[in-house]
Parts: C-alpha cells; sequence; structure tokens
C-alpha cells in the first residue's frame, strides 16, 4: 500500500466518524496562508486526542511543539470548565498564528502559548497539581529529555504521548539514520529499563503518512 490508500481509509473512516469543523478547517487554512509548514496532526489524529483527553477527564494538559495550533484546539476541546493546556513553541511566528487561530476557535482562555525553547520552559515548571496529560510533538532529537520532563510533570496513572515514533519503519530500519530517527531511537532504549513507565507504540498510518504514537502511562 502506498500514501493515496492510506490517505483515502482516512477520508473513508472520517466520512462516518468525523463533521465537518469549521474553526480546524480555519486553524489550517490560516497557518497554510502564514506559510507554516503542514505538519500538524491529522483530523483522526487530533480528535483521538481529545477523546483520549476526555477519557481519562483530563483538566491540565501540556503540549510540547505548537505549531498553529491545530492539536492544540483539539486537546483543549476536551477540557472540563476551568481546565487548561499549556503549549510550548520556539517559534515567535508560529505562536502568533496559534494564537490567531485559539482566538477564532474560541479557546484563547483555555490555552497559554508559552513562546521559547522548550527544554527552558520545562525546566521553570513545577505545577502544583500535575498534568493529567503530556503530548509531545516537537524537535525529535530532544525526545528523550521531554519525556524525562513529562515524567517529573504528569501524575501518576497521568498519560504521555509523543508522535511521530514510527517514520515510515525507518526507526526500525538499522541501515537508516538522520537526527529525528536517532532522536526516537534515544527514546525507546531509555524507557527499555523506566520501572516507572509502561508504555506502547500504537500505528497512527494515513494521511499523514506511515507513523505512530507512543503511549505511556507513568506508574
Ligand atoms: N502539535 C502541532 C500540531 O499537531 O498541530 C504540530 C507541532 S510541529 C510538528 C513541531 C513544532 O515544534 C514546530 O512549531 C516547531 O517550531 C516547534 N519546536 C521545534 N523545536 C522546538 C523547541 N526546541 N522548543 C519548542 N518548540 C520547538
Amino acid at each position: 500500500t502506498s500514501q493515496r490508500d492510506w490517505a483515502r481509509s482516512d477520508t473513508y473512516h472520517n466520512s462516518f466518524l468525523l463533521t465537518k469543523d469549521q474553526a480546524l478547517d480555519d486553524a489550517l487554512k490560516n497557518s497554510t496562508a502564514n506559510g507554516l509548514p503542514e505538519i500538524a496532526v491529522s483530523a483522526a489524529q487530533g480528535k483521538f486526542l481529545m477523546l483520549l483527553a476526555k477519557s481519562i477527564c483530563a483538566s491540565r494538559i501540556l503540549e510540547v511543539g505548537t505549531l498553529g495550533g491545530y492539536s492544540t484546539i483539539w486537546l483543549a476541546r476536551a477540557l472540563p470548565e476551568g481546565g487548561k493546556v499549556i503549549t510550548l513553541e520556539i517559534d515567535e511566528k508560529h505562536a502568533k498564528v496559534a494564537r490567531e487561530n485559539l482566538a477564532k476557535a474560541g479557546m484563547s482562555s483555555k490555552v497559554e502559548v508559552v513562546v521559547g525553547k522548550a527544554v527552558d520552559s520545562l525546566a521553570k515548571m513545577n505545577p502544583d497539581p500535575p498534568f493529567d496529560l503530556i503530548f509531545i510533538d516537537a524537535d525529535k532529537v530532544s525526545n528523550l529529555h521531554y519525556f524525562k520532563e513529562g515524567k517529573r510533570l504528569v501524575r501518576k496513572g497521568g498519560v504521555i504521548i509523543v508522535d511521530n515514533v514510527v517514520r515510515y519503519g525507518r526507526v526500525a530500519d538499522p541501515s537508516y539514520s538522520d537526527d529525528s530517527v536517532e532522536g526516537v531511537r534515544t527514546l525507546l532504549d531509555g524507557l527499555k529499563d523506566d520501572q516507572e513507565i509502561d508504555a506502547t507504540t500504537i500505528g497512527t498510518t494515513g494521511e499523514k503518512g506511515y507513523d505512530g504514537f507512543l503511549y505511556a502511562v507513568r506508574k
């Protein structure tokens, strides 16, 4: 199978399970118009994140890697009254577009966009109560660092999701190497003997390619 088949499968399933969504469509359109790369999660993946957050009654969510706030809107929609998403973004322009998109989606009061290197923003964080859910989707070389910080910042029983851990199967191909693939391998290596985490990889192959989420629960 190929990218065309994967995309067709998403389109097919989405035609039963997702409805037209003006706020999310507008967010993508505005992001593209501002020159942001088209690397947001897919609609099906965004909905998965929203359903996951709802399932665990997440009221405090941390995202690493905002881009135009597409996944942020999905996550914010899962929040109960008084809930909050904090999302970290290095790029001023991405953060500006995200704030526009969040405002248009009516989510501004539920989301804080923090601009800066995620390493620095994370180091300053010490939330009480801790986060229920953390979504890691930024520079892949720093995956293990973000994951370790995520572990420090998430509650026991809380969930950490890391995006793009399959990468067209390249992560598992010993003849292949690039910085992002190495970032995933380093993460997996760090998890091998981690007694405080229970994790699995879930395939997400669809319109955004042959890929997967790491799904981890803090014991
Ligand atoms: N989560 C977004 C979504 O699905 O809509 C997509 C995020 S995009 C894949 C990754 C983002 O991480 C980019 O906007 C990029 O600027 C940001 N980023 C890259 N390195 C970063 C760093 N060191 N600290 C914070 N953000 C970073």
